[in-house]
Parts: structure tokens; sequence; C-alpha cells
């Protein structure tokens, strides 16, 4: 195996469908194992910790990181593959943007402790006891892993060399990805491997999208039967495209499903959010403001729908609350 590039597969917090993704690029995974050195892929192979600690730094050409970064687990075996690696890809919304459990940022620890340990209607915890980093028994010290005020983005804590977004990532930038690596093709650094465009610009409804849209009301994708060919927005539907980096295949739009964002911002925005609720602003048609909070009103739950993947990354960033404190 000598002179094969190492690479490692590492999930934090995260799904695991991001792991499942790269096996979906089914037998080109063939092409991947006889082309590089698995040195840790803990859902797969039996590789430790103390394996990957052990190596030079710099040893690995290629760390992929999918999941955030939610706890001191996942911020230690960050840095550890930081260090040991020449290249680190945040794969996946989760590690790129936050991912949907970044919308954990909008509830304190204390919020979430309370519900998983205390309050579900399923706990029985007559005790009342809650998860300690570190606790002693029998004159035994224990550790768990210390659960942070906030969800991160992997690039909040280490520097990352690329990005490949999507919730999770499809088969075809996986199979470029690996290949630019191999092949030595690869962007500047900070680059996202998928397209520059917007879903809008690749998404077949566009054609049907009329030039000037005007929204008097907002619907609901739950509420109504969605014409299957016609762009949502023109059914009064949100829908992320006009802000969303395309290179997903358009898999939801094609089941009739609107876009949520899972590819992050087109190139050159930070803030998908903002710039869909700009887009939005100019789309209303209502003159009076009274109107304009009748059609607004219709977005239930803003932040789920406009930041759902990335309010980690966001300017959001967190909820802003006094009892939440920086770890
Ligand atoms: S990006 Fe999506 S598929 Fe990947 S770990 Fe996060 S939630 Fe799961
Ligand atoms: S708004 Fe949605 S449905 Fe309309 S063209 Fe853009 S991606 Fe397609």
């Amino acid at each position: 195996m000598a002179g094969k590039p190492r690479v490692a597969i590492c999930w934090l917090g995260g799904c695991g469908g991001c792991d499942e993704a790269v096996v979906d690029i089914n037998e080109a995974i063939l092409g991947v194992a006889e082309a590089v050195d698995i040195v840790l892929w803990p859902v797969a192979l039996d590789y430790k910790y103390h394996h990957v600690e052990m190596m030079e730094d710099g040893s690995i050409a290629l760390s992929v990181i999918n999941g955030n970064v939610r706890n001191s687990d996942h911020e230690e075996m960050a840095k550890l593959l930081r260090r040991k690696s020449q290249l680190v890809l945040a794969f996946g919304a989760c590690a790129c943007f936050g991912g949907t459990p970044g919308l954990a940022n909008l509830r304190t620890k204390r919020d979430i402790f309370d519900w998983v340990y205390r309050d579900a209607p399923t706990v029985v915890n007559p005790e009342k006891s809650y998860p300690q980093a570190k606790v002693s028994s029998n004159g035994t010290a224990l550790t768990l892993p210390e659960f942070y005020e906030q969800v991160y983005s992997l690039n909040q804590v280490i520097e990352v060399d690329y990005y490949l977004p999507g919730c999770p990532p499809p088969p075809d930038l996986i199979i470029n990805a690996f290949k630019a690596v191999l092949e030595g093709k690869l962007p500047p650094k900070g680059s996202t491997l998928a397209p520059h465009k917007a879903l809008c610009d690749t998404c077949e409804r566009n054609k049907t999208k009329p030039s000037r849209i005007a929204i008097r009301d907002i619907k609901r994708i739950h509420q109504v039967e969605a014409q299957p060919n016609t762009c949502f927005l023109a059914q009064g539907i949100l829908c992320m495209g006009i802000a969303t980096r395309t290179g997903c295949g358009e898999t939801c739009i094609n089941i009739n499903i609107p876009c949520r964002g899972c590819f992050g911002p087109v190139e050159g925005v930070k803030d998908s959010g903002a710039k869909y609720v700009s887009a939005l602003a100019s789309i209303i048609d209502a003159e009076e403001e009274k109107e304009v909070r009748r059609i607004v009103d219709k977005v239930c739950d803003e932040v789920g729908y406009l930041y759902r993947f990335s309010v980690p990354a966001s300017i959001l960033r967190k909820r802003r609350a006094s009892e939440i404190e920086e770890h």
C-alpha cells in the first residue's frame, strides 16, 4: 500500500447520511479504494484514534470530514485530522454550514438538556441527573465529551481547504472531488467543489417563471397540490432556489418539493437567508404595510425556512441571549 495517498473519512456531529453518500458512489468506491490508502473511516474500518495520532503530521493527503462540531470530542478529532492532513474537505451541509442540527443554536444547552433528560414524555429520570463531563465513581474518574453551548461549522474550529455542500452531497460531485484530489486538479483553496450558479439557473421550471413574480399570498407545500412543472415561487410557494447554489441535480424539485437550501449560498454570497429575504421583499405585491404583514406572517418558522442548513455559519450564528456563553 506504500506510496498511495492516505485518506481519512470522519463523521462528527451529523446523521451518518454523509458517510452513506460515500458508499452511494457505487462501483466508483472500488476505484477510490484502489487508488488511495484509507487510514481512518470509523463507520467502515477498524482503525482507532491512536493509529491517527501516531502518524506524522501532514502525512494524510486528504481528510474528508462530515458533520458539525457540537462537543469536545468533535473538536479534538477535527484538530487532530487538521494537524495530520495536507487537505481538509468539509463534506456536506453540516460540516460546511452547521446543517440542520445547527438549528439547535436557537436553544440554549440548558433548554436541550432539560427536554432530553427531564421533560420529554418518554423520559424516566427520577433522580433528574444530567450528563456530566467528569464524574468520579468508586474512586475512578469517568469522562464524557463536553457538550458545547452551540453548534459550530467546521471552519469555525479548524482551517478548511475545500467545501462540498449538500445534505448529503450527490454522487457525481463526490466522484469529481476525489478525482480532482487524485489528479491534483484542484481549484484555489477555499473553493466550493460545486457549480457556481444558483439553482434557478439550472432548474427546468425556470422557463415558467414570469419575468416579474408578484406574490400576493404565501402557501405551504402541504396545503396545496403544487403544479408539477411550474416554478414554485410563481405558485406562491417559497422555494430557496433563487438564493441557493446548484449542483444537487434538482432532486427535491424533481419530486415536486421546493428547494430548502442544503447547498448553501451561491458564490460570493455570505448569507443565503438574508439574500432570500431581500429577494422576497422585492416580489411581494402589496402597497399597504398591513397587507405586507398579512402575507409575510404566512411564513411560519422564518429561521427554519431561511436558515434550515446554515444557522451556525450565517450572520445570525445563534440565538442572542445573555444566558448563552461562549464555550
Ligand atoms: S449534511 Fe445532511 S446527510 Fe450529511 S450529516 Fe448532515 S444531516 Fe446528515
Ligand atoms: S424558484 Fe425554485 S422552482 Fe422556481 S425556478 Fe427557482 S429553483 Fe426552480
